[in-house]
This record gives C-alpha cells, sequence and structure tokens, in this order.
C-alpha cells in the first residue's frame, strides 16, 4: 500500500497571523480524516516556526518551499536544511515550476536541493511538469521523463514525494483531465527504482475534482495552491471521498 500524501503550497500568501487563524478553523476538521493521510503544510518561511508549535501533536505536518543545497556560507537571503529542521520543519517542496521560471532554478540546482534536503533529514517533494507549448508539441512525455532523471541522479528514492503539475494547469482553473494525469504519473513511477514513492498530481485541485483525481490508480496525493489557502476548502480536499 502506497503512502497518500496531501500537501497545501501557500507560495507567498499568509503571515503569521493568518497562518494561526487557518489552522483554528482547519486543524478541528482533521478529527475524521483516515489515519494513512499526511497532511502537509508548506508555508512561506516566516511562518514555518508558529505552524511548527501549533500543529506539534497534530495530525499535521510542516514543509518549507525552498531550501539551499549548501549547509551556510555566504549565501544572502538563503535558508539550510539545518535551519529548517530546527522549526520542526520535515517536508520541503524542490523544483516548482515557479522557482524554475522566476528564480533561475534549473535541473541541476533541483539536484542539489534533493540531495541537501535528504542530507539534513527533510523529505523533499520534487515537483516535474511541462508547459502548454511542450503539450501541444506531444513533448509532455520525454520533457517529465528527462526532468525526474536529472533531479534524481544520486538521491535516495526512499524517502521522496514527487509531484507531478502541468504548468498550464497551476493557478489557471484549468486542471488536467484524470485520466491524463494518471497516464503521466504512471510513466513517472515506471521510471523510478522505487515504485512506493507517493507521486501526487497538482494544478488546480479543488473540492469539485479531488475525488476524481484520487480515484486513479498512480495517485497518490495532491499538491494544492490556491485551494489550500481557506480551511473549510482544504479540509474538504483532505478528507476526500
Ligand atoms: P494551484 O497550484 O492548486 O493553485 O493550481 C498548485 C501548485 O502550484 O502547487
Amino acid at each position: 500500500m502506497r503512502r497518500i500524501v496531501i500537501a497545501g503550497n501557500w507560495k507567498m500568501h499568509k503571515t503569521q497571523a493568518d497562518s494561526l487563524a487557518f489552522l483554528n478553523g482547519f486543524l478541528p476538521q482533521l478529527e475524521t480524516t483516515p489515519e494513512q493521510r499526511e497532511v502537509i503544510l508548506c508555508s512561506p518561511f516566516t511562518a514555518l516556526t508558529s505552524l511548527s508549535k501549533t500543529l506539534h501533536g497534530s495530525r499535521a505536518m510542516v514543509g518549507a518551499q525552498n531550501i539551499h543545497w549548501e549547509t551556510s556560507g555566504a549565501y544572502t537571503g538563503e535558508v539550510s536544511g539545518e535551519m529548517l529542521t530546527e522549526l520542526g520543519v520535515r517536508y520541503v517542496i524542490v523544483g516548482h515550476s515557479e522557482r524554475r521560471q522566476y528564480f533561475g532554478e534549473t535541473d541541476k540546482t533541483v539536484n542539489l536541493r534533493l540531495k541537501a534536503a535528504q542530507a539534513s533529514g527533510l523529505t523533499p517533494i520534487l515537483c516535474v511538469g511541462e508547459t502548454k507549448e511542450q503539450r501541444d508539441a506531444g513533448e509532455t512525455e520525454t520533457h517529465v521523463v528527462g526532468q525526474i532523471e536529472k533531479a534524481l541522479a544520486g538521491v535516495d528514492q526512499s524517502k521522496l514525494i514527487i509531484a507531478y503539475e502541468p504548468i498550464w494547469a497551476i493557478g489557471t482553473g484549468d486542471t488536467c483531465a484524470s485520466d491524463e494525469a494518471n497516464r503521466v504519473c504512471w510513466l513517472i513511477r515506471s521510471q523510478l527504482a522505487n515504485k512506493d514513492v507517493p507521486i501526487q498530481y497538482g494544478g488546480s485541485v479543488k473540492p469539485g475534482n479531488v475525488d476524481e483525481i484520487m480515484a486513479q490508480p498512480d495517485i497518490d496525493g495532491a499538491l494544492v495552491g490556491g485551494a489550500s489557502l481557506e480551511a473549510e476548502t482544504f479540509a474538504r480536499i483532505v478528507n476526500y471521498v
């Protein structure tokens, strides 16, 4: 049985106060969440400490949205794995398409960040996915397989989560058809040495489509952006049927 992992990616949203207000509404709704579902909230760095304190002993765990690959040094503005684990952070998103698009993230730096995350005891959530142009050109498979190969060189597959996020479906309301998403997740799994790595789908997941997405045999969870910002909405996703 593979693990089911539902993660919220808050991106650059929520102050500490906003985060705590979210938890007030969200945590009581986790009481009925099936035991085997892992629930992760990935907040901005600035809210990690409050999240971690408030979530201590609860069902939900804390994730960061980025990590630097060096352990310390003259890297202004960066945060290391040890700095995250000290706060109680257990997961970290690596290689999100927004970081690849706006912040110069490459397959090489994704690989370095994955290794750094694992070396400091964090479980990375590796994001891969194609653009609309690549999809229209029929390049989804080759692109995603290439991203996986480069990202995972020398990476331990026993402590890893992968999120397939077609870029054209992120924040657009335009979800990938669940059978198409499943096919790409299956393809990703076929490339892995460890077939038990949880593979999430991400891209406009919401209460109205989560049940269908989660019913797919090769989709083991969801990485949720916009719909993770509101407690009721995200609780509905986490408690999908
Ligand atoms: P979305 O974002 O759910 O708002 O499409 C998903 C993501 O970027 O991880």
